[in-house]
């Protein structure tokens, strides 16, 4: 298995970074996540578009890249590594140096590092839907950065796992984020609700696909923020991510959704991002 780092493609054994890399002693990196369907990279320029943001925003130099040549470099390792179905995961740090916390001299070169894995769509609990749990929100306040810093991301999805929960969806002071790894949506009367893409979440890439189907589909999709109270009386409950897709929730907490059942718009967006996948599929 081939994994990229610093320049190029080596066996995983030799996949090694130094004790201090800033990543690891600060988790002062970001990183992105991209599906790979049928051998193509989906929504690429749009994940690798939302890293460079990412770096500009926590003032990390990405000059040696662009997304033609990122999104050529996560094809050629999927391909290396005959990865048909499954994803490729990329991280920056902004590289070796001794600790200190300021940013180290200009001529640090940041740190880039690559995997990929093989799997199929999670079919199962996309036809029947998972179990969430709440909890606090007690992140920093730009999770809008994609960043190495999952500490509170880390502690939420425990807490889920904990509690045989797929996703932990968090709120703060009651009103609804997002999920530990996931965007959060509500149905209520035919519409669809999720918080605004603020510093509060992460804008996610499915996020913005949801956004395209419904308003192609003529749900209303109202960017409000809403609170836990409300998600529980809701019709119908989703999280999203590039992993899970459009993925029904039919337990939040206690309650049930919809009485433990997929609801009628969720798998109409399923249907609809099935077919979106297809569409971007070249071969
Ligand atoms: N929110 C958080 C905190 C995430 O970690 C993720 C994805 O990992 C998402 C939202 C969904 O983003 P995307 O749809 O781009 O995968």
């Amino acid at each position: 298995t081939f994994v990229y780092i610093n320049d190029e493609f080596v066996d995983e054994s030799e996949g090694k970074v130094s004790y201090t890399d800033r990543g690891y002693n600060f988790g002062d990196g970001i990183y992105e996540y991209i599906r790979i369907y049928d051998g193509n990279a989906f929504t690429a320029k749009e994940h690798f578009e939302r890293l460079f943001r990412s770096a500009k925003e926590i003032g990390l130099n990405l000059e040696d890249y662009t997304v033609k040549s990122l999104t050529e470099l996560i094809e050629e390792l999927a391909e290396k590594n005959n990865v048909k179905n499954g994803g490729v995961y990329i991280q920056v740090t902004r590289g070796v140096a001794p600790r200190n916390h300021p940013f180290p001299e200009a001529s640090t070169k940041p740190v880039f590092s690559a995997f990929s894995k093989s799997y199929e769509r999670p079919y199962d609990e996309l036809e029947n839907g998972i179990k969430a749990i709440t909890v606090d929100d007690i992140r920093w306040l730009r999770c809008d950065i994609k960043s190495l810093n999952l500490l509170g991301n880390v502690l939420a999805k425990e807490k889920a796992t904990q509690s045989d929960a797929g996703e932990a969806i968090m709120h703060r002071d009651g009103i609804v984020t997002e999920g530990s790894s996931s965007n959060v949506f509500a149905v209520k009367d035919s519409k669809i609700y999720t918080h605004p893409a603020n510093n509060l979440i992460l804008n996610g890439i499915t996020r913005r696909v949801i956004n395209e189907i419904a308003n192609e589909l003529n749900i209303p999709f109202v960017e409000e923020p809403f609170d836990v109270e409300f998600l529980k009386s809701a019709d119908e409950v989703i999280v999203s991510s590039t992993s899970i897709e459009v993925m029904p929730v039919i337990q939040v907490d206690d309650t049930f959704i919809s009485n433990g059942t997929v609801g009628k718009i969720t798998k109409e967006l399923q249907k609809s991002f099935n077919n979106y996948i297809e569409s971007n599929i070249e071969k």
